[in-house]
């Protein structure tokens, strides 16, 4: 290290990275939270599971409802079947494991049912995260994206409400919507990048019909 370069940061924490660190895009701790939140999701008593375990065939052979709630379509059941079903959770994950394999990183899953999918696509994933960590330059992102998968899930199964979500105006004028846990934002408009309380500091888009 010398005096006028600075220290290579983590891109999730982003702490300096450590001389054992070198060369690395995110730091220990955040590579182990990425295999922790994986690992969470996968396996017969993980999240997946257990988000499908809340899906039951309708009564009348209809749409899947979800148990436990009155009638079908609240928002609560239209969030698990957009998570568990084909685009939801396995998608995130087989897009990941594709895009890993564009660095040499990843084998393809076989197909299958859609759990075996997401077990399979998570244990691609572990197994090469450590090299992806010092190889893949977008991890924050694939961070981002699995740990919101596990605090949505985690929020479904323990029946907390989800986030509320708000819009919020940029100075271009473009809205986007976030919700109050958001870890922050890039406007579409302008391209700017908002982090957490900058993005609540924003003003309130007026309700349009939707
Ligand atoms: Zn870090
Ligand atoms: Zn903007």
């Amino acid at each position: 290290m010398t005096d006028d370069a600075p220290a290579p940061r983590c891109t999730i924490c982003p702490r300096q990275l450590l001389d054992h660190e070198t060369g690395r895009y995110v730091c220990l701790p955040c590579e182990q939270r990425i295999d922790r939140d994986l690992q969470a999701i996968a396996g017969p008593a993980g999240l997946y599971a257990r988000l499908c375990l809340r899906i039951q065939p309708g009564r009348r052979g209809g749409a899947p409802a979800v148990s436990g709630t009155p009638g079908r379509g609240t928002p609560a059941d239209l969030q698990i079947l957009s998570l568990t079903a084909t685009g939801g959770i396995v998608s995130t994950l087989e897009t990941w494991v594709e895009d890993w394999a564009t660095y040499g990183l990843a084998i393809h899953g076989t197909g299958g049912r859609l759990q075996h999918r997401v077990d399979t696509a998570v244990a691609t994933l572990r197994r090469n995260l450590t090299r992806a960590a010092s190889r893949h330059p977008a991890l924050d992102e694939m961070a981002r994206e699995i740990g919101q998968i596990r605090r949505q899930a985690e929020a479904i199964i323990s029946g907390e409400r989800p986030p509320r979500r708000v819009a919020v105006q940029c100075p271009c004028d473009t809205v986007s919507t976030v919700t109050l846990n958001t870890s922050g934002f890039t406007c579409r408009g302008c391209q700017r990048e908002y982090g957490h309380s900058e993005a609540l500091q924003l003003p309130l888009a007026e309700r349009r019909a939707a």
